[in-house]
């Protein structure tokens, strides 16, 4: 069983998918689950339909689950990541491992197969299939669920730890025949026209930038997102937008939810906005790219968040 974390995005999807498709071509009996829903930009790639989405099919997952031989975990390594089923999976005494390219994994699995010099999830499972196939796996689906994981976690080759490695596999993928135009096209130009009036509104009403402390945030209230008929992603990328201004080294978006605030952090160069994550918002992730949530209103979150800066800001940022 191939689980992926809540939330998934194009990494979590695109690595397990990959492995998906390795197995099942290595004649495998293999189910995914992933704990909601998947967003539209992934729904186009081949395998994902069958993906079991556990709040939709509790039943079927839990019973999935418990006929499971090998649990595999991609792309996370928090169990918090897991969702409503987090219990059923630590408790379950099925052999876990975990795939994973995030910094300070939780010990939850039996096998942690985890290193953050990958630029993705995907590429380190492309990586460790290539060890045990002692070549590597090709085809079609796989090479594209390879190049997804490898493309949104990089923002297209824009930042995130790729290397020299990453784009050799890249080359490979583009020697096996891969459509990148196709593709590039269903993962980034798939938005609504709300989604992108959105985007303008947050920029222009909701952008704050604090010059003396080399940041910016932007903040979106439930009523917002109702006025602009926010769908699941619309808001995805929005977080890294303040980090195109100039000085900006550290950026925060906040949307309001039920009962909480989820928060997520962008930062450029040595600034660990995953430190700040852990510390203040009960989250983590890796140095440039980490969220968090804060139980509190949305107005209490900014002002809490204003404080932590502006007393960790120099501490944080001297970190280099
Ligand atoms: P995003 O801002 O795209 O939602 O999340 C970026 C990264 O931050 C994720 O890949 C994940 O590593 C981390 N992250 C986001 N939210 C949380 C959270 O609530 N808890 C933890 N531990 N990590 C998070
Ligand atoms: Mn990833």
């Amino acid at each position: 069983m191939l689980i992926s974390h809540i939330n998934p995005d194009g990494d979590a999807i695109g690595s397990q998918l990959a492995l998906y498709h390795y197995l099942v071509a290595s004649g495998r009996n293999v189910t995914m689950i992933s704990p909601n829903n998947l967003q539209e930009f992934l729904k186009w790639m081949e395998g994902s339909d069958l993906i079991h989405v556990f709040i939709r099919q509790r039943d079927k997952c839990k019973s999935l689950i418990e006929k499971a031989g090998l649990i595999v975990m991609l792309d996370f390594n928090q169990p918090d990541r897991l969702g409503e089923m987090e219990r059923l999976i630590t408790d379950s005494k099925t052999t876990k491992i975990i795939i994973d390219h995030h910094l300070n994994p939780k010990g939850f699995a039996d096998i942690e197969i985890s290193d953050p010099s990958f630029s993705s999830t995907a590429e380190l499972v492309h990586e460790f299939i290539t060890g045990i196939n002692r070549s590597p796996f090709y085809s079609k689906p796989y090479c594209e669920a390879l190049y997804v994981g490898i493309v949104t976690d990089t923002g297209n080759f824009e930042y995130g730890p790729y290397t020299s490695r990453t784009l050799r596999i890249v080359a490979e993928l583009l020697d096996q025949g891969i459509e990148k135009d196709r593709i590039l096209n269903l993962v980034y130009n798939n938005f609504s026209e709300n989604r992108l009036r959105l985007q303008g509104f947050a920029l222009n009403e909701r952008m704050v930038v604090l010059p003396e402390y080399q940041t910016a945030y932007i903040w979106l209230t439930k009523a917002d997102l109702i006025a602009y008929r926010y769908v699941k992603g619309d808001t995805e990328g929005f977080v890294n937008l303040p980090l195109s201004i100039k000085g900006i080294v550290f950026s925060a978006f906040f949307v309001e939810k039920d009962g909480f605030v989820k928060l997520s952090f962008r930062s450029t160069g040595k600034f660990p906005s995953n430190e700040f994550a852990s510390e203040y918002f009960s989250g983590g992730g890796h140095t440039n790219a980490s969220g968090g949530e804060f139980r509190d209103s949305l107005e209490n979150s900014i002002s809490y968040f204003l404080k932590v800066l502006k007393e960790n800001f120099s501490r944080l940022n001297g970190n280099k």
